[in-house]
């Protein structure tokens, strides 16, 4: 945002002019090279403090900047913290997970790196909003595919001839690969002497999901990190 680069050269300009002002020092008012992070100017105006709409409003005798939240759009680096509840429609969710605070969840919106329901649900939030929301299989992890439940001969599970018992377990996320060597995981749904159905949906899927939580920190993604989609 360039407001307050015009704002700085505009009050250069008044420089002669009989009104008396204080111009911050762009050190002072600009923390950490993150002008960015600045969105909102607010004037003193007879006392009155108001936003500075229009750059040519700079007749005032203080004006201050002050740091405000970034919102939530594309290509925001957001750092959060979330508790997950899942469950089956019509079933009583369980918790999944909850993040740490000591290292909370952090991602580049507008990449395309989550769920959409949940970038969606987030749009236009700022540092300390609380949020909570459901969202359907669809806007989640997709509905389960039953072409995704595969069996299994029993061979793959063997190594020189025994079965691991330990790997061979219901409910066991195995990682395998596919025909084309690309890594997948699978989950033991059960299995015979023979054969070994593994469910490669992901563990979420068909599942809707309720996410709470709070917004710790957003801030505008850099150039290289837009170019690069991920998090510098
Ligand atoms: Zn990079």
């Amino acid at each position: 945002m360039d407001l307050y680069n015009s704002l700085y050269s505009e009050c250069h300009r008044d420089a002669n002019s009989p009104v008396k002002y204080r111009i911050p020092k762009p050190q002072e008012a600009v923390a950490a090279q993150a002008p960015d992070s600045f969105h909102s100017i607010l004037i003193k105006k007879n006392d009155k403090w108001q936003n500075l709409n229009s750059k040519h409003n700079i007749i005032f005798a203080h004006f201050f900047i002050i740091k405000l939240k970034m919102k939530i759009g594309n290509n925001s680096v957001v750092t959060l913290n979330y508790s997950l509840n899942a469950g089956l429609p019509d079933q009583p969710m369980q918790h999944i997970e909850t993040t740490d605070p000591q290292s909370p969840f952090r991602f580049l919106s507008g990449v395309g790196g989550l769920i959409p329901g949940f970038e969606n649900n987030l749009m236009g939030l700022q540092k300390g909003d609380k949020f909570e929301f459901k969202l359907a299989p669809a806007d989640a992890y997709g509905e389960s595919e039953t072409n995704m439940i595969i069996p299994m001969p029993i061979e793959v599970f063997k190594h020189e001839g025994v079965i691991d018992m330990e790997i061979l377990r219901v409910g066991n996320m195995v990682p395998m690969r596919d025909n084309e060597g690309n890594a997948l995981n699978g989950r033991i749904t059960a299995f015979t002497d023979q054969v070994v159905t593994m469910d490669f949906n992901h563990p979420l899927a068909g599942q809707s999901l309720h996410f709470a939580g709070e917004i710790v920190e957003v801030r505008d993604a850099t150039p290289e990190e837009v170019a690069h989609k991920h998090i510098h």
